[in-house]
């Protein structure tokens, strides 16, 4: 959805609480505490002093907000403002720095960054997803995020940068995490959690370490020389793609950000790769994920 379509399918806060309801409580609000299904509107007035509208439990009767509970939880932001927050991300393909959201919502910027670490939350994929399968070709391969390190060379920058995995199918989906080091004790896990037995074909690098870990009848070794050669695909172009992609949005949009959030901004990378055909559904997809996200608080993010 795009930025016009959303001010006009939500003119007014009302429209995106009746909107955002719809989507958490598909069939009539329910209770948070106790699951009874009859529940009352009410005005109140919340802490800052502005008019809110809460719900009351007809059998606990529990006051609690529309977003109790999800990763909207404890906001003061109106809808409105998520939702706008919520199609810059999912419509950028090279991402969107909290700078940029601040600027377009008008907000502080520490409630910008915090509202963009929970919409990516909620633009995480389940852990237990698996790529490739019979006739699937996937490549792998690893790459280095961060900036050189100011005084020293080549080699010690490359050591503190940190190590990331990057599992794609051609023409499907992908995968990408961080890891500790770039030897088999890191790589061959991730290789049979996140790559299906039954797989066609794994095409890396010349790398040695994917000898060790993956089975020689599955495995190519990419060769670029090769390729030129035989106008074949035989090397792992597409994973270099997607990685290319991902250091150009961290380079262009979110200019520096720690390492510790790395996975959810890969994580938030992959799952609008993997959407890249459902572009209509996506605002919708991820609001349904922030309405199904436990809360995440501030400190929880903060605390590294
Ligand atoms: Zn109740």
């Amino acid at each position: 959805m795009n930025l016009f379509s959303l001010a006009k399918a939500f003119p007014t806060e009302e429209h995106a609480l009746a909107y955002w309801c719809k989507v958490r409580w598909p069939k009539g609000v329910v209770c948070v505490k106790c699951s009874h299904d009859k529940c009352y509107l009410i005005e109140t007035r919340g802490k800052t002093g502005k008019p809110a509208r809460i719900f009351e439990c007809a059998a606990c009767k529990l006051h609690f907000s529309a977003t109790a509970g999800t990763l909207f939880h404890d906001s003061h932001l109106p809808l409105q403002k998520w939702f706008m927050a919520i199609a810059l991300m999912v419509e950028a393909k090279k991402g969107v720095s909290a700078k940029q959201v601040q600027r377009h919502i008008g907000c502080a910027y520490k409630t910008a960054w915090y509202l963009c670490h929970r919409i990516r939350q909620a633009m995480q994929e389940p852990s237990d997803v698996v790529l490739g399968g019979p006739g699937v070709v996937v490549e792998m391969d690893e790459m280095f995020v961060g900036g050189r390190v100011a005084g020293s060379g080549i080699f010690n920058s490359q050591k503190k940068k940190v190590k990331v995995v990057g599992i794609v199918e051609r023409g499907g989906s992908v995968h990408m995490q961080t890891v500790k080091t770039v030897r088999k004790s890191s790589i061959k896990p991730i290789f049979y959690e996140k790559v299906a037995p039954d797989t066609e074909k794994i095409v890396t690098d010349g790398a040695p370490v994917y000898l060790a870990v993956i089975p020689a009848h599955q495995h190519q070794a990419g060769n670029h020389k090769e390729e030129k050669r035989t106008r074949q695909k035989l090397s792992n172009q597409t994973i270099e793609g997607v990685f290319s992609l991902f250091k150009r949005g961290v380079v262009g949009s979110y200019h520096q950000l720690g390492a510790e959030h790395l996975d959810r901004y890969l994580g938030e990378f992959c799952w609008r790769y993997n959407r890249r055909k459902l572009q209509p559904w996506m605002f919708q997809m991820a609001l349904l994920s922030v309405a199904e996200n436990k809360p995440m608080p501030y400190k929880e993010l903060t605390k590294f």
